[in-house]
């Protein structure tokens, strides 16, 4: 007999009758002789309906109270799930976060779960009930209720295959697996049969938001078998592995991301010294802001322009402190662009083959889009591009790269 995690997005747990749904599945695995541990999300929209309910009240709302309710989405599905299962003959108990001891540290809005309490779970399992706990949520050291970050059911379900050592963690969404990109984006996005973590947290880290990266993190860290399946469709998904397979036919590149969240920030004109960079980017850090991509060029007349990107969200605070470090440094100007995007490939196979970030550069070049800053590491190359140009990059890559799948045309 296996214990399984499966978690449900917000999208499979949108109506009453996908939550019906829902526990019709569960109540076949369940049949199969199979511990069923379910994790769910809010129905789709809710938590952002909760959201801006709040910024209603508050352009930036206490993170403390703001937890406390959007925390409120997955309550009700849990709730929803474990009737539904009732119903069927399932015996079944819900949890919030609180309720299992989910205990995270204090980062509300963006909480880690630090340790969880599997006493409960395991004894409602041994008594043979399915046990439904809220994704997204956790309780710090004080009773604080805290959340985990969008998307962060993920995180609670593969946490929660950790701590109770299941044989696999099932995330259940809208789509049939992970695939070379967003498949609403590029049409002919291919399922991958497996993807190596170290991938899959590129993926993730670098927009493709089918699996929360800190649940990929707690996967590998852990070695929770990880899969990626349809709610509604019969498939084998997408396996997260640790093996590299070493095989000729491996691709060089596995997936594409992208991401709009960026924005980007040019200081212009500041004096050629050392220690100039720091005393540009330690203010910025200093107002707990992460950077992400940085450019210094080439000095001319002893001074230079210095570009980097900080997140959407924390633009316009970076800008401010930019402006005074200019000011005290005697920089002509700060420059700011929000329109952009960033766009990457990613592959274990690119370790062993030269001349992909070119290629990469010359499908762009193809198209006319011009690369605003580059960024590589060992298994990806990312680019800044115009956000205007981003779906037409992502298709031409996919194309270059060899990742369409195969036309159907004349079938
Ligand atoms: P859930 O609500 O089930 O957590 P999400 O919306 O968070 O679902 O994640 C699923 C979505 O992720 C898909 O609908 C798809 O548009 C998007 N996505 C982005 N990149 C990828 C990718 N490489 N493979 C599959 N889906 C992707
Ligand atoms: N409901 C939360 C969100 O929308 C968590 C999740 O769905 O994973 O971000
Ligand atoms: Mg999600």
């Amino acid at each position: 007999m296996a214990l399984i995690v499966q978690k449900f997005g917000g999208t499979s747990v949108g109506t009453v009758e996908r939550i019906e749904q829902v526990a019709e599945k569960v109540k076949k695995f369940r049949e199969g002789g199979d511990d069923i541990v379910v994790v769910v999300s809010a129905m789709s929209g809710e938590t952002n309906r909760l959201i801006d309910l709040a910024k209603q009240i508050s352009e930036q709302p206490v993170p403390r109270e703001l937890d406390v309710m959007v925390s409120t989405g997955e309550q009700v599905t849990i709730a929803l799930l474990a009737m539904a299962l009732i119903k069927r003959g399932v015996p079944a108990v819900s949890y919030t976060g609180n309720q299992v001891r989910i205990l995270t540290d204090s980062a509300h809005n963006k909480a880690r779960i630090l340790q969880i309490d599997d006493q409960k779970i395991r004894a409602d399992l041994k008594a043979g009930r399915v046990v439904v706990v809220a994704g997204f949520q956790g309780v710090d050291e004080h009773g604080n209720i805290t959340t985990l970050g969008r998307g962060g059911s993920d995180t609670t379900g593969v946490a929660l295959a950790a701590a109770l050592k299941a044989d696999e963690c099932q995330i259940y969404t809208d789509v049939d697996g992970v695939y070379t990109t967003d498949p609403r984006v590029v049409p002919q996005a291919q399922r991958l049969d497996k993807i190596t973590f170290e991938e899959m947290l590129e993926m993730a880290s670098l927009g493709s938001k089918v699996l929360q990266i800190r649940s990929v993190e707690f996967a590998g860290k852990y070695n929770v078998p990880l899969r990626v399946l349809h709610s509604f469709q019969e498939g084998p998904g997408t396996l997260i592995t640790l093996d590299e397979e070493e095989s000729m036919e491996q691709p060089i590149i596995s997936g594409i991301a992208f991401n709009r969240d960026e924005a980007k920030l040019t200081i212009r004109g500041v004096p050629d010294i050392p220690g100039v960079a720091f005393k540009i980017l330690g203010p910025i850090s200093a107002a707990n802001i992460e950077v992400d991509m940085i450019v210094q060029n080439v000095a001319h007349d002893n001074t230079t322009d210095f570009t980097f990107t900080v997140h959407r969200n924390d633009y316009q605070n970076a800008q401010r402190v930019l402006e005074q470090t200019a000011s005290e440094l005697g920089a002509r100007e700060v420059i700011g662009d929000t329109k952009i995007a960033k766009v990457s490939i990613v592959g274990v196979g690119m370790r062993s083959h030269a001349g992909v970030a070119s290629r990469m550069f010359e499908a762009l070049a193809k198209e006319t889009i011009n690369i605003q800053m580059i960024s590589t590491s060992e298994i990806k190359v990312s680019v800044v591009i115009e956000e205007k140009y981003l779906e037409l990059a992502v298709r031409a890559l996919h194309t270059a790269f060899e990742l369409d799948a195969p036309s159907r045309q004349g079938e």
